[in-house]
């Protein structure tokens, strides 16, 4: 399947001929496109930046996250979660059903292999992938390029951290951590937080943080939909996917914050103002993930975590916020979110994305591969 070549001493590069499709990263989404070519007998390769596979959910989330979705959206093509996993099975069981999957489909991706650039040679009407390899035998790096025929993009769409600027965050004198960074609210006990973002992670780390007795404050700068986890014991996805059969999405919009406004109440006189359009609408147009409550709200309404408005400007272990208002805080988590890292390594002049797979159970997961002809 793979030969290897000499592509010339003045880059001294190790150039490799791929019989079939190369596949960047080895998270759900390229998992199961490796799995689906390895029961079609498609020769391929996957090469992924970390050590391991699914390291987005080994390395870079927090300890009480479990899946939001219930499990039967979660799973990957052709190989079911055990019977005896609960309806949201943890991170820990979310990574071990990755690695039995990887198992069970004979997977073994390149590790430590971080993909620099991704270019189409028109004259050949191949695809030169060149990488870079992490610890290999030298001074420096090894470099190697990969030319195929194929290419699939599942680097994810969480794969850099985003950290917005804000003054004089330099002056604060506090620990900063990146939401990926957090792991429990172990190491802030007593202390007074401060986190940045109402999205599902800022929801979380702050619910986490006042289950270990840290005193967080909110961030809140724009507008989030919150909806109840569940309705009547249901999903509320599994309802909202239910509806899409018959309604359009404007109407399983409103029905969905009629829903949430019964069960969580008017969220807004709490300071988290809802958007205008309605969260599947908002998902679709925006790619904004409407928040799923499990327990953060509880805590909102009882004022253990406190929602704040806008930074203006941070100094010596304080902030000062849009409304005037000046915290004196001991640490920031920055639930700032996430960005793809597509547009620095793909080089293409045209546009590239001709199929892109919503595979049923990745799309749900948030996934996103993309299959690349030219
Ligand atoms: C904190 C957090 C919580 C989440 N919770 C949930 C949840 O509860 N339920 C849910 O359904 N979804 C959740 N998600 C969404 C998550 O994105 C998906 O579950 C899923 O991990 C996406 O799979 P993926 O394979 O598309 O991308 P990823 O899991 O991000 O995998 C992409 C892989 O590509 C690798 N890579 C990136 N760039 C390169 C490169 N240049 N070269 C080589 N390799 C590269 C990365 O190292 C990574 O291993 C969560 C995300 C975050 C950040």
């Amino acid at each position: 399947m793979l030969q290897s070549l000499d592509c010339g001493t003045f880059f001294s590069r190790r150039c490799i001929w791929v019989n079939g499709p190369v596949i960047v990263g080895a998270g759900p989404s390229g998992l199961a496109v490796g799995a689906g070519l390895k029961q079609q007998g498609v020769p391929f390769i996957i090469l992924e930046r970390a050590n391991c596979i699914a390291s987005l959910w080994q390395n870079r989330t927090y300890d009480r996250l479990k899946l939001h979705l219930p499990k039967q959206f979660c799973q990957l093509p052709n190989f079911p979660f055990p019977e005896e996993f609960p309806e949201y099975p943890t991170k820990h069981q979310f990574i071990t059903y990755l690695e039995s999957y990887a198992r069970h489909f004979d997977i073994s991706p390149n590790f430590n292999e971080t993909v620099q650039s991704a270019k189409y040679d028109e004259t050949f009407g191949l695809w030169r992938v060149r990488t870079v390899l992490a610890g290999g035998p030298g001074p420096g790096h090894v470099e190697v390029e990969y030319i195929c025929r194929w290419l699939v993009v599942a680097s994810g769409e969480n794969a850099e951290k985003v950290v917005p600027e804000f003054e004089g965050l330099e002056s604060f004198g506090g620990d900063i951590t990146h939401a990926c960074d957090y792991k429990s609210g172990e190491n802030f006990r007593g202390k007074r937080v401060l986190v940045v973002g109402c999205g599902n992670s800022g929801m979380e780390v702050s619910f986490d943080l006042c289950n270990h007795n840290a005193r967080p404050s909110m961030v809140v700068r724009s507008s989030v939909h919150v909806l109840p986890r569940e309705v009547l014991g249901k999903s509320t996805f599994e309802l909202a996917i239910f509806m899409m059969k018959w309604l359009p999405l404007w109407l399983i919009d409103k029905i969905l914050i009629f829903l949430a406004w019964l069960i969580l109440g008017n969220v807004e006189k709490y300071g988290l103002k809802r958007p205008k359009i309605g969260p599947l609408q908002l998902k679709n147009a925006a790619g904004k993930t409407p928040v799923l409550d499990i327990g953060a709200l509880s805590k909102i309404r009882s004022g253990e975590i406190k929602v704040v408005t806008g930074i203006k400007k941070f100094s010596s272990g304080r902030v000062e916020l849009l409304d005037g208002e000046v915290l004196n805080i001991d640490s920031v988590i920055l639930a700032t979110g996430y960005r793809s890292n597509v547009p620095f390594w793909l080089k293409v002049k045209h546009r590239v994305f001709d199929v892109f797979l919503p595979l049923s159970q990745m799309f749900l997961l948030g996934s996103s591969c993309y299959v690349t002809f030219q």
